[in-house]
């Protein structure tokens, strides 16, 4: 029998290393001399990224799963909850455009697609706050569970606003303490294969050779193993996705600020800024393509937004990031696998980082090979279905950018039909005569459901035309209630639901 994988060597301590590490770790727990080891060679010299904030509600699984109390989570990581996107000004540079992408799926969504109906009605309101109660909530900054609720359960679908830097502490010692998961910390400086072309071992500055049977790549863009060793290339993007720069900045809180239950994404004119609020401060950034816009100009849009003066400005340290668009050719190759950085980058605008991480380190957890033989079929299937889900993303992204009827020319070229993936035009074509519904000959629903297309579709005013064999009677009747339902459902959680702020406040003083 063919010897078992009994050792995996993750390369990298961002929170790609430590999130994979405490989901393979919680599933596969050391059991005394037994059982699957995981360690985390983290370099101690070379920074994490550390700008990752927005989470989606897969969080909350991930976080339980790793048996993580939600409350010393939310203290230590100066988390907030999140409950979705505002979208702003995307559709026209004004200052009453938006829309919202909540968690919660419309009402009644598992039952009827109400959206038929919606677009029947005249005089309609805007689609995501006469479809979903969660955008009354957020618009009122008030949290998606009272302090009674138990751990991860609210009255609304979340996930958060974390501190990347306070979770790249708060993990690593939790998956150390609870999880068995070794901890190195030391500097990769090279690989040593076997004559299979696997990866044998890799050497660290002070700790010798450290062999493996799964070798995890979480070096962040530096791509160590699948990049640098293998030689893996990255399919760039940036034909489609066009922003390629990012600067950050972090802003104390003016007293007046909420906390705002939502990340707000503000669309400029050769970009967004992004707007995250954690318990503690802010994190506002602007991503922006180079090439319509010089970094002087971006950085004066962040301090417009702001509200500032060149000397609040001054104030801040301004970060500056190149984020170019682009996923690896393969992400699984031999046994050594990307996670994080290392496997591409997608512009944060649906903070969907994150979520991959989660998302791909489960997949790892869940299928994880027993012997070498098995890791072929494992990875040919994990290469597929994570090609999948890229392409997915993108696709979504992009019907962002595409809908828009600002005239910059960023904007401009973005509708250009050549930086279009074929799959969205078919779809736009589509969607001109049917809403976005189930479709099992169409797996792009498996990373955004359907209702995730119809919120930003509608909120960016698409039109489609009313199915011409007209509405089924039973739909009518269905989707008149729940239209009512959700300003009820509105209106009866509003007084039971505490601001962030004041949630957070107990949370953190208890
Ligand atoms: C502008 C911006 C905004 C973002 N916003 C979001 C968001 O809102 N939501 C979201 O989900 N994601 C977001 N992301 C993505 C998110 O930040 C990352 O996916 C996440 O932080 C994971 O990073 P990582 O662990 O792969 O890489 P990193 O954080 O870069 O970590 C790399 C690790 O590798 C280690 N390392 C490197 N070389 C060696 C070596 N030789 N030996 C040992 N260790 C080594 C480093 O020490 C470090 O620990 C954003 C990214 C950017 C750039």
């Amino acid at each position: 029998m063919a010897p078992p994988i009994r050792k995996i060597v993750i390369v990298g301590g961002g929170a790609a290393g430590w999130i994979t590490a405490g989901l393979i770790a919680a599933k596969h727990r050391p059991d005394g001399h037994d059982g699957l080891k995981v360690c985390v060679i983290e370099a101690p010299d070379i920074p994490i990224i550390g700008v990752g904030e927005g989470t989606w509600p897969t969080m909350r699984m991930t976080l339980k799963k790793m048996g993580i109390h939600e409350a010393d989570f939310l203290k230590n990581c100066n988390a907030s909850f999140k409950q979705g996107s505002k979208f702003c000004r995307w559709q026209r540079d004004e200052l009453q455009d938006f829309y919202y992408h909540p968690f919660d799926l419309p009402q009644g969504y598992n039952e009827a697609n109400v959206a038929e109906y919606w677009l029947s009605t005249p005089d309609k309101m805007p689609f995501s706050k006469t479809v979903c109660a969660q955008e009354h909530i957020c618009e009122h900054h008030l949290a998606p569970k009272q302090i009674t609720s138990p751990d991860y359960a609210g009255f609304m679908n979340y996930g958060y606003h974390l501190d990347a830097g306070a979770f790249s502490v708060f993990l690593p010692d939790h998956c150390i303490a609870n999880l068995g998961v070794e901890h190195i910390p030391d500097t990769m400086i090279a690989v040593q294969s076997a004559g299979n072309g696997d990866i044998a071992a890799v050497e660290t500055k002070n700790n010798g050779v450290i062999a493996g049977d799964l070798f995890i790549d979480c070096t962040g863009f530096r791509a160590l193993l699948l990049g640098e060793h293998y030689r893996v290339g990255l399919k760039p993007m940036t034909d489609t996705l066009f922003p390629d720069t990012a600067i950050a900045v972090q802003m104390p809180y003016r007293d007046s600020d909420p906390i705002q239950s939502s990340t707000v994404a503000t669309a400029q004119a050769a970009g967004w800024i992004w707007d995250v609020s954690l318990s503690s401060r802010r994190g506002v950034g602007h991503v922006y393509s180079s090439k319509y816009m010089d970094e002087e100009k971006a950085v004066d849009c962040v301090r417009s937004y702001l509200g500032l003066d060149d000397k609040g400005l001054a104030s801040l340290s301004v970060r500056k990031l190149s984020i170019g668009s682009g996923y690896r050719e393969t992400f699984w190759k031999n046994n050594s696998v990307a996670i994080g950085l290392s496997a591409g980058f997608l512009e944060p605008l649906e903070a969907s980082a994150l979520m991959l991480i989660e998302t791909t380190a489960n997949m790892i957890a869940d299928n994880m090979p027993t012997t070498r033989d098995a890791m072929k079929i494992v990875s040919k299937r994990f290469n597929e279905r994570v090609h999948g889900m890229w392409k997915h993303i993108i696709h979504f992204l992009k019907l962002h950018y595409c809908l828009s009827e600002r005239k910059e020319q960023f904007w401009l070229d973005n509708r250009s039909p050549e930086s279009m993936p074929e799959t969205l035009k078919e779809d736009l074509a589509l969607w001109k005569d049917q809403t976005p519904w189930y479709d099992e000959l169409n797996s792009r629903n498996e990373v955004f459901p359907p209702a995730s297309y119809q919120y930003v579709l509608y909120g960016m005013e698409y039109k489609t035309v009313l199915n011409p064999r007209g509405l089924p009677n039973h739909l009518r009747t269905l989707a008149a209630a729940t239209f009512d339902s959700v300003s009820s459902k509105a209106e009866r959680l509003e007084p039971l639901l505490p601001t962030n702020r004041s949630l957070l406040k107990a949370i953190n003083s208890n």
